[in-house]
């Protein structure tokens, strides 16, 4: 097995991207305890190559999982013995890839300023940068570019900060991508930077909050993985640190951070997508962002994003113990999901993290609340399955859009109620 793995790493490093011809997502219904253990013995299963895109199996809930093309069988024939129900949310894997290359190859003639920018299309990292530096070029007095440190393969990490002013003022941080083939999310981050330069001066309501708090927006919090899913593997997910001793690479970027970490929600095992890392931080990801929260000690609202199941989420992740601001956090959440359900009717579920959807340990959010920022939330965009990490281009606008005021309800309350 290992022969095979090092040889498929070859091939792609050869020959360029890996495919997905013939890949199957399936959503697995699992109704019981006992069809739970199955599902894990199924995980267990390394040569399937399986990629669990939503999980882990909890009795009620659905388990979607993406099975290339030779392990097809073995998963149905395995499922149907054990009376475990499927169906299959995406027939070929490839063809939602191609068209999302269509897609952007089609859109793919360089901006010259954010106004001619397409906010309908997926970008490049290298894009992506460059639309950061015309947004701050063209916003001088509001937008400024800071470097918050450098990734594992040495490229920069760049966080955009939105000021009107005044010296350390209370901020708001958002974050997207730190999974990095949750596309979605970076851009919807890239709109989020525009539309803070529209709305301010122009919504009273958003002017208002911007004239006593900062905004800082990570919109690549991920760059080496973001670069891997346009070059090698659009199904990435983890940093690309390498691990001593394994042959698998990268981080779960959101397992990494020091709270819980180490606890059941996590694994120590370098070739599973949520492996946690060595110790906290030990990614260079994670590190920078630990550094700038520190050492900017004024943030109160912390809301890092990313796809897909349609959640908006609060601590904790790793213990089932209500959180002391729960009561607050749930109401607050409550509204923000009333807000973005507003516009195109899009349902979102909400709760903390460990309720919600399963154990997490490590993650982004019970770190930030460890350290005293009280409105610290997850959200999970579009969709519910149906295109998965692979949301076709048309639905970025509209994700952007109903997801900023979800944001907007979030900025407004923590504006409202300093602490
Ligand atoms: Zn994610």
């Amino acid at each position: 097995m290992r022969g095979l793995l090092v040889l498929s790493a070859l091939l792609v490093a050869v020959f360029g991207k890996e495919d997905f011809v013939g890949h199957q997502v399936l959503r697995i219904s699992v109704v019981d305890e006992a069809q739970v253990q199955k599902v894990k013995e199924l995980e267990e299963l390394e040569h399937l190559q399986l990629d669990f895109w939503r999980g882990p199996a909890r009795p009620g809930s659905a388990v979607d999982v993406r099975v290339p093309f030779p392990s097809i069988q073995a998963v149905k024939i395995f499922l149907e013995t054990h009376g475990i129900s499927y169906t299959i949310m995406i027939e070929d894997v490839q063809r939602l890839l191609d068209e999302e290359q269509e897609q952007m190859f089609a859109f793919q003639a360089r901006a010259r300023s954010t106004d001619s920018f397409n906010y309908a299309t997926y970008h490049t990292l290298e894009e992506i940068y460059g639309f950061m530096d015309m947004l701050v070029a063209e916003n001088p007095q509001l937008v400024s570019k800071i470097q918050i440190g450098k990734t594992y393969e040495d490229r920069p990490i760049y966080v955009l900060k939105f000021s009107n002013g005044g010296n350390n003022r209370p901020a708001i941080w958002i974050d997207t991508g730190i999974h990095s083939r949750e596309w979605v999310t970076q851009a919807s981050g890239v709109w989020f930077a525009k539309k803070i330069v529209q709305d301010f001066g122009q919504d009273a309501t958003f002017t208002s909050i911007l004239n006593d708090m900062d905004i800082f927006l990570e919109i690549v919090t991920n760059p080496d993985g973001f670069v891997f899913t346009h070059t090698k593997n659009r199904m990435w997910r983890k940093t690309r640190s390498l691990t001593p001793g394994s042959i698998c690479v990268g981080v779960d970027a959101n397992r990494n951070w020091d709270a819980g970490f180490g606890m059941p929600g996590a694994s120590n095992n370098p070739c599973t997508e949520t492996y946690r890392g060595a110790h906290a931080n030990s990614e260079a990801e994670v590190k920078s962002i630990v550094d700038f929260v520190k050492a900017q000690k004024n943030i109160k609202a912390f809301i890092s994003i990313h796809s897909y199941s349609q959640l908006l989420l609060y601590p904790y992740g790793y213990k089932t113990e209500p959180c002391p601001d729960h009561a607050e956090l749930d109401q607050l959440a409550k509204s923000a999901v009333t807000a973005l359900e507003s516009l195109y009717g899009t349902k979102y579920k909400y709760g903390s993290i460990i309720d919600t959807i399963y154990q997490a340990s490590g993650s982004t959010v019970d770190w930030t609340y460890s350290q005293g920022i009280k409105y610290s939330f997850t959200f999970e965009l579009r969709d519910t399955g149906r295109y998965g990490f692979l949301l076709p281009a048309a639905q970025i606008v509209p994700t952007a859009e109903e997801t900023w005021l979800a944001l907007r309800t979030i900025m407004e309350h923590t504006h409202k109620n300093p602490y």
